[in-house]
């Protein structure tokens, strides 16, 4: 069991590590709880971000390390570990992680943002099924490979591996891509990429590997030999350590909050993807990060 810390914010993407930043300013002893203990969040696996202001172009990897090292630089300590379980107590919380450590805070920030959703059908748990291009996209080097999913994740996974692979298959299950509309420009005209409208995949086909997908499009029934699979239909948000807390979470598990931070819990303040909001980009999350460390410092000054 640690001292008790004034603030501990759990997760290192773009809004923990924001929060860091604005709590080493404002002074508060706190630490940032992360999975890996390095930090950098989801869009470190980005292939390129242009829509953060003043860093067109910026690459994920980049990005993350720019906020990383910022925060790092302030003095922040970064404390490697899991958060399961957050319990309320009358002068804090304490935050149990899967490793058996304990931590106690007077605030805790959940910036634990939101994970890639399984698509839930057939043979997705099959060795060549992945979420992440930038990962594991050397993997399917000169191999065809198909992507599901029209939002941004999808069209930069096919735009990353339309480099590496001969043939590229996007299915959008309906007419239009959620996507930035430049970006799915730029996939539309890229000659070795093919955009099936209407298509829905039913089963991913291969006995341990990949070799296909079963798809449906207007009733009709259709088969694309691939070697790889790319999912990026969603992310489902990572607040399974919340569920104990009454009123905080709705339906989906996304955090329900205030634009401060401020939620149905005294002294629990949400940032980021795990919100429920209308847009979840790096900018918003940042600006999370600012709103919900700003509210927390307010908060511990009305408690002294
Ligand atoms: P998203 O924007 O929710 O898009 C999900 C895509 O998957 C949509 O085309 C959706 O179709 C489709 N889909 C969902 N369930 C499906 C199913 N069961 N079968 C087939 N298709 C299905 O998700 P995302 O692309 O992961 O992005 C999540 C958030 O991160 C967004 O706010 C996004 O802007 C942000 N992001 C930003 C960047 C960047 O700025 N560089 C990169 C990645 C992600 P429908 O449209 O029909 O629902």
């Amino acid at each position: 069991m640690s001292d008790v810390y004034d603030l501990l914010i759990l997760g290192g993407g773009p809004a923990g590590l924001t929060a860091a930043i604005y709590a080493a300013r404002a002074r508060l002893r706190f630490a940032v709880l992360e999975l890996d203990g390095w930090g950098g969040g989801q869009i470190s696996a980005a292939l390129q971000v242009n829509n953060y202001p003043g860093l067109p172009g910026i690459t994920g990897a980049e990005l993350g390390e720019c906020f990383r090292r910022q925060a790092l630089d302030l003095g922040t300590e970064i404390l490697c570990g899991e958060a399961a379980a957050i319990t309320k107590e009358k002068s804090g919380f304490t935050v149990e992680t899967s490793e058996g450590e304990s931590f106690r805070a007077k605030v805790v920030i959940a910036a634990l943002g939101a994970s890639p959703a399984p698509l839930g059908i057939p043979g997705e748990d099959k060795a060549g099924v992945s979420y992440c291009a930038v990962c594991d996209g050397s993997f399917y080097a000169g191999k065809p490979v198909v992507v599901v999913g029209g939002g941004d994740a999808g069209v930069e996974d096919a735009l990353y591996l339309a480099n590496l692979c001969p043939r590229v298959t996007l299915l959008l299950r309906r007419e239009v891509f959620r996507a930035a509309p430049s970006r799915v420009k730029l996939l539309e005209s890229t000659e070795n990429v093919t955009i099936l409208r209407h298509t829905q995949p039913m089963e991913i086909l291969g006995e341990d590997q990949v070799t296909g997908v079963r798809t449906v499009s207007g009733g009709v029934r259709g088969e694309i030999p691939c070697a790889g699979v790319f999912l990026a239909v969603g992310t489902r948000p990572q607040t399974d350590c919340l569920r104990g807390l009454p009123g905080l979470l709705d339906e989906e598990g996304y955090i329900l909050s205030e634009e401060s931070g401020r939620t149905v819990v005294p002294g629990l303040f949400a940032a980021g993807d795990a919100r429920r909001k209308p847009l979840r980009q790096v900018t918003t999350a940042v600006a999370d990060g600012a709103n919900a460390a700003t509210s927390a410092a307010a908060y511990l000054l009305t408690k002294r």
